[in-house]
């Protein structure tokens, strides 16, 4: 039977919603207080979209890592595969990677936007309101909106909140929904920046040196994790994807130690005896330099690291360097966040069991994932699961 279904949030998970609502034959009410749809979407898109990745499902789910459990489930539900089958339905083509992750041909977000909304827009079921901002929501279901007309109540039916997180403001993404839910005693967690940078006390010397320098195939340790790919130095510190991947365990490490030592491999390629044998080979009249840079293929950003960092270069160092990290940057910054609405509070199908017909979906849950394309696949397989509670008449 046909339902009315109130969404408020109007990123990938909000849409997604509404497209799998639609096309079961439900109208669909859609609000959203930004001036656009799926904005941190877009800024997704900006540096290549990675929609998800190829990986077998057994390995794909254990980067949810705290929910490794739930999300098998769900990603197993929706699995990487369908996601690409709709981006193919709206008319986008994906491809893999040569690392896996997949990605939209032109590694844009615009185009499969512009043709999703389109198909909402030109749904006879579908009604749109923007610049609808959210600030409460009654246990009967009545949300009340600010909206450019003044307030707003709608009394709904069913409702999907899909509120995003609390980085990048600018995309609507504020956060600023925890206190209407904590307000109606759902349970809540705290935010916390994930896939985010971390502060390094650099000299002046190194920041006017390598200032937005890459640290490129280096390999990243903390304890017995390890994280292969990429660092960007900054000004205030390191960030990029080897970073993000260890994201999660470094922000614990600076929680209990107030610092997490982390150590960088700048040959993971070459054992250490690969790396002594090599270290070796020096020639008198070569500087040190030199000799690193011709013998064992170390570049200027590696080398000016390893000066800066220590007194004596020598194999062990040039294998494990360590470098404190003292804090996270701020969360506005951090690709996505932490913390949300805790799946102890909701039953399989992701709906409130204190205010039943209240459904959640995306960012907004207390999940975390690496960058990789995790991050989206969790925000569709949550939506999809959220449309299969809504489809079924009768369930716990
Ligand atoms: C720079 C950057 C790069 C990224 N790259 C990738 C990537 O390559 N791959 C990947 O998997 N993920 C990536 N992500 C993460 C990904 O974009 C997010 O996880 C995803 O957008 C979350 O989707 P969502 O629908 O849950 O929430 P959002 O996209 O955050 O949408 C939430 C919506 O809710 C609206 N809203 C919030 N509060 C209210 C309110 N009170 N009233 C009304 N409306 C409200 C907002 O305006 C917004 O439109 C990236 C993120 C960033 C910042």
């Amino acid at each position: 039977m046909a339902k009315n279904i109130t969404i408020v949030g109007g990123g990938p998970a909000g849409l997604f919603c509404a497209y799998l609502l639609l096309k079961e034959g439900h109208h669909v009410d859609l609000y959203d207080h930004s001036s656009g749809l799926g904005k941190k979407f877009l800024i997704a898109g900006n540096g290549g979209l990675n929609l998800t990745h190829s990986e077998e499902l057994n390995s794909f789910v254990t980067k949810y890592t705290d929910n490794e459990k739930l999300f098998s489930d769900l990603i197993n539900d929706f699995t990487p595969r369908d996601l690409s089958d709709f981006c193919q339905e709206i008319g986008v083509e994906t491809y893999v990677g040569s690392s896996g992750r997949v990605f939209p041909k032109d590694l844009k977000a615009a185009q499969i936007l512009l043709n999703w909304t389109k198909r909402l827009k030109d749904h006879p079921n579908f009604n749109l309101n923007l610049k609808y901002s959210l600030i409460s929501i009654q246990e009967d279901k009545t949300l009340t909106f600010n909206t450019p007309q003044g307030e707003r109540k709608v009394k709904a039916e069913t409702i999907i909140l899909a509120l995003g997180g609390a980085s990048w403001k600018k995309t609507g993404s504020d956060g600023k929904w925890s206190e209407l839910c904590q307000r109606l005693g759902i349970e809540f967690k705290d935010f916390e920046p994930m896939n985010c940078g971390f502060e390094v006390s650099w000299s002046d010397f190194l920041i006017k040196k390598l200032d937005r320098s890459h640290l490129k195939n280096i390999e990243l340790s903390l304890k017995q994790r390890r994280a292969k790919g990429e660092v960007m130095i900054t000004p205030y510190g390191i960030e990029g994807g080897a970073v993000y991947a260890l994201s999660k365990f470094i922000q614990s490490e600076i929680t209990q130690n107030n610092e997490a030592i982390i150590n960088i491999d700048l040959k993971p390629d070459l054992s250490l005896n690969d790396v002594k044998e090599k270290f070796e080979r020096r020639k008198a009249k070569d500087s040190l330099s030199n000799h690193l840079r011709k013998n064992l293929n170390l570049d200027k950003t590696s080398i000016t690291l390893l000066n800066e960092c220590l007194k004596e270069i020598n194999p062990e160092l040039i294998k494990r360097l360590p470098l404190k990290l003292e804090r996270a940057r701020p969360i506005d910054e951090a690709i996505s966040t932490s913390g949300g609405i805790s799946f102890g509070g909701l039953t399989n199908y992701l709906e409130s069991q204190k205010v039943p017909g209240l459904y959640f979906a995306g960012e907004m849950l207390d999940f975390d994932a690496p960058t990789g394309g995790y991050l989206l696949q969790g925000c569709f397989s949550t939506a999809f699961r959220v449309v299969k509670g809504i489809n079924i008449p009768t369930h716990e």
